[in-house]
């Protein structure tokens, strides 16, 4: 259950100060931007060049187009630059394998989605007049089935169909392809092509739902994925309670690498996914990059892991893929990680049957620099923290959290990306030989900057100045916050003795008062001299930038995620709106901060950051002590008073307002590429690519990673 939980909300260790920020992050996780001032250095394959560029990179674009409800991003891998060649090499080796699989989830999602995919491209890849409305609006629904790996809506798994473009234009589209591009069937012309695809494309009801979880129906038939052919729920049922072994502490993964087919005289046909099975001219391709990659391991762990993969691939056999796991697990050392496999089961009904995915990582070095020292200073913070002596921790060690950054992923994970992963998601294999949990700190980062170009910044800041900090200082300021809230956060304060943990002595406003208390901690030390010192601050600039990003994002931007009349409900908008409700209050008749009204339009405008600083330094000298105390009341009262209730009027505002903006609410992304200098037999360089072209990009890997028939 792990990924896709993060996928969610990653928020259930971390917190999520980030929401506060990127107005319409969907992900509920932290830890954004944290290398936006990170400079990649050049990278060894492009040192050739004589002259150093005396000009300022051109800042890097994150945001791209919009699609639909979609909103296409790009993302950047600063620790790429800081690699050795074999580290290089190793990442591009395991990018192939990533790629090579990524028809299989199209398969899974749906039998006819190749067929689909094929034919579009068909049509976009032949000499067409690519300015006629039919043209664009076919464009548009193939970006559309890209993004989602076939014709069902990534998120909501509901059939979409093209908007502007009728069955009649589509097979005039069609007519005009290349025949020699379309995916015929043996014996199928192309009108017979048209004729099987278009209600496939244009009839709503047909194929519905990819995955259906309607317990009224049968969700096995009632699903259009294709893990189940011909069968039911009960007759699916009865297959499994077959193959499990009873009282099996070790439990296999019952059904995760195979398809089941109905016959007609009744028997249950179990197709394997594996190299010689089904899908095995893709997993050939996987396995054939993941050899190549075993000797460029960084370690002996590493090279363990990636055999067991092959192994698991070549056999089929569920067992292997627990040796895999259990020898992934182990590999701690490696600066560079592989996802790669049948991994998630939200796309069966059933939750047996595994998404095909894969996720090529590297770990964020800027990152993990800035958790080290915070981490190794956790004792400072912990004595010069504004809380009670008595509620101070005498040993408080920093809660250690492993950021890494995508480089390159596929199936599941593509292009809408998780943002954060722990895996893998056998309990006994978690229980037993652990697991691993990662933050994807470039892909939140990559949020966080599009977020400041889509319109939100500049319809709800207060002043230029403030637009103009948050430009400058936005990225860090929001890394810092993040690291600070997980890393000396959470780790801070102690219980009385005899007070039993908040969960129980708070009860449901304790993950609140939890939130706000990490958040404080992150507040109070993040325009503190010492973070200066530690040369983790640039200049209290950053600070500021936190402060009014805070204010904005508590008070105006959140409201944009919840509806008309509901209250706050999540804790983590819940714990911001409360800090931010309460230093409005008490702060009033100094004028900390102000509630501005504009041409109709509502600010709220720091005045003193430093009275604001000691604001944050006596709520959470309050928040530690009725969490030390188990203080129930004032928890409730604490919660209730300023975490729960939207100010009606304001919220109508902000809606409005945030609607005129047309922030797309999906988000997905254009991949970085590496591109090997290759002589004779060897890699000699490894260079990475930022397109910008997000159809480019598709048909690119679509005519060189096509390993599968149309029909499987
Ligand atoms: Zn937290």
């Amino acid at each position: 259950m792990a990924a896709v939980l993060a996928r969610l909300a990653s928020s259930i260790v971390r917190s999520s100060l980030i929401i506060a920020l990127v107005s319409n992050c969907t992900t509920g996780s932290s830890d954004a931007s944290r290398k936006a001032q990170t400079k990649a250095l050049p990278d060894a394959s492009v040192q050739l060049a004589p002259v150093a560029r005396q000009e300022a990179e051109p800042p890097f674009v994150y945001s791209v187009e919009n699609v639909s409800d979609l909103r296409i991003l790009r993302y950047r891998v600063p620790s790429f630059a800081g690699l050795s060649l074999r580290q290089k090499t190793l990442l591009y080796y395991l990018q192939e394998a990533a790629l090579s699989g990524r028809d299989i989830i199209y398969d899974q999602k749906f039998e006819h989605n190749l067929a689909v995919r094929r034919t579009l491209e068909a049509v976009v890849t032949s000499e067409v007049d690519r300015e006629s409305a039919d043209y664009r609006a076919l464009l548009t629904y193939l970006k559309r089935v890209w993004f989602s790996n076939g014709i069902h809506h990534h998120y909501s798994n509901r059939k979409f169909v093209p908007e502007g473009l009728t069955p009649e234009a589509f097979a005039a589209l069609v007519r005009k392809a290349d025949p020699k591009r379309l995916p015929l069937s043996p014996g199928e012309d192309v009108d017979g092509l048209i004729e099987k695809l278009t209600p496939i494309i244009f009839d709503p009801k047909r194929a519905a739902q990819s995955v259906s979880k309607d317990d009224a129906k049968d969700p096995v038939a009632d699903s259009a994925n294709h893990f189940y052919v011909n069968l039911t729920r009960t007759q699916v049922a009865n297959f499994t309670k077959n193959q499990v072994v009873p009282n099996d502490p070790n439990p296999v993964s019952y059904g995760l690498n195979s398809q089941l087919v109905g016959r007609r005289d009744g028997s249950i046909d179990e197709r394997v996914w594996r190299v010689g099975g089904m899908y095995g001219a893709a997993l050939a391709e996987c396995v054939r990059w993941l050899e190549k990659a075993v000797p460029f391991a960084e370690n002996e762990a590493q090279a363990d892991a990636l055999r067991k993969l092959v192994a698991f691939y070549r056999s089929g056999q569920l067992k292997d893929f627990d040796r895999y796991n259990i020898a992934w697990v182990k590999d701690t050392d490696s600066a560079i990680d592989l996802i790669h496999g049948f991994i998630e089961t939200y796309g069966d009904a059933m939750n047996m049957r595994g998404s095909y995915e894969a996720l090529v990582q590297v770990v964020d070095t800027a990152a993990t620099q800035r958790i080290r020292t915070l981490s190794g200073e956790a004792a400072w913070f912990e004595q010069h923290s504004p809380i009670a002596d008595a509620f101070k921790k005498e040993n408080v060690v920093g809660v250690n959290a492993r950021v890494i950054e995508a480089v390159v992923a596929a199936g599941d994970s593509a292009p809408a990306m998780p943002s954060g992963v722990n895996l893998p998601n056998a309990d006994w294999i978690r229980q037993d030989h652990g697991s691993k949990s990662v933050t994807l700190g470039n892909i939140l980062e990559a949020y966080e900057a599009a977020a400041r170009d889509n319109g939100v910044l500049e319809e709800f800041a207060a002043s230029a100045r403030e637009v103009s900090r948050a430009r400058k200082h936005g990225a860090l300021a929001q890394a810092l916050l993040v690291d600070m809230h997980e890393v000396i956060g959470h780790a801070s304060g102690k219980l009385r003795e005899g007070v039993q943990d908040v969960s129980i002595s708070l009860g449901h406003y304790g993950s609140t008062l939890e939130e706000a208390r990490a958040d404080l901690v992150a507040l109070y030390f993040i325009v503190d001299p010492k973070l200066i010192e530690l040369k983790l601050l640039p200049s209290f600039e950053v600070g500021r930038a936190a402060y009014d990003a805070f204010i904005r994002g508590a008070l105006l931007v959140q409201l944009a995620r919840i509806q008309p009349g509901e209250p706050l409900e999540e804790a983590h908008m819940r714990n911001r709106q409360l800090i931010a409700h309460w230093v409005l209050k008490e702060g009033s008749a100094q004028g900390v901060v102000e509630r501005l009204e504009r041409g109709g339009k509502t600010y709220f405008e720091i005045r003193d950051y430093v009275r604001l600083r000691k604001l944050f330094g006596r709520l959470l000298a309050e928040i530690q002590r009725i969490k030390s105390e188990g203080d129930f009341e004032s928890a409730r009262d604490l919660v209730e008073m300023h975490g729960v209730r939207v100010d009606q009027e304001l919220h109508r505002e902000v809606l409005e307002r945030y609607r005129a903006l047309h922030v797309a609410p999906y988000a997905g992304f254009i991949q970085p590429e590496l591109v090997p200098v290759v002589q004779g037999d060897e890699i000699v360089s490894v260079s990475i690519e930022y397109p910008i072209d997000f159809a480019a990009q598709q048909l690119k890997f679509s005519a060189r990673y096509s390993f599968l028939p149309t029909y499987n």
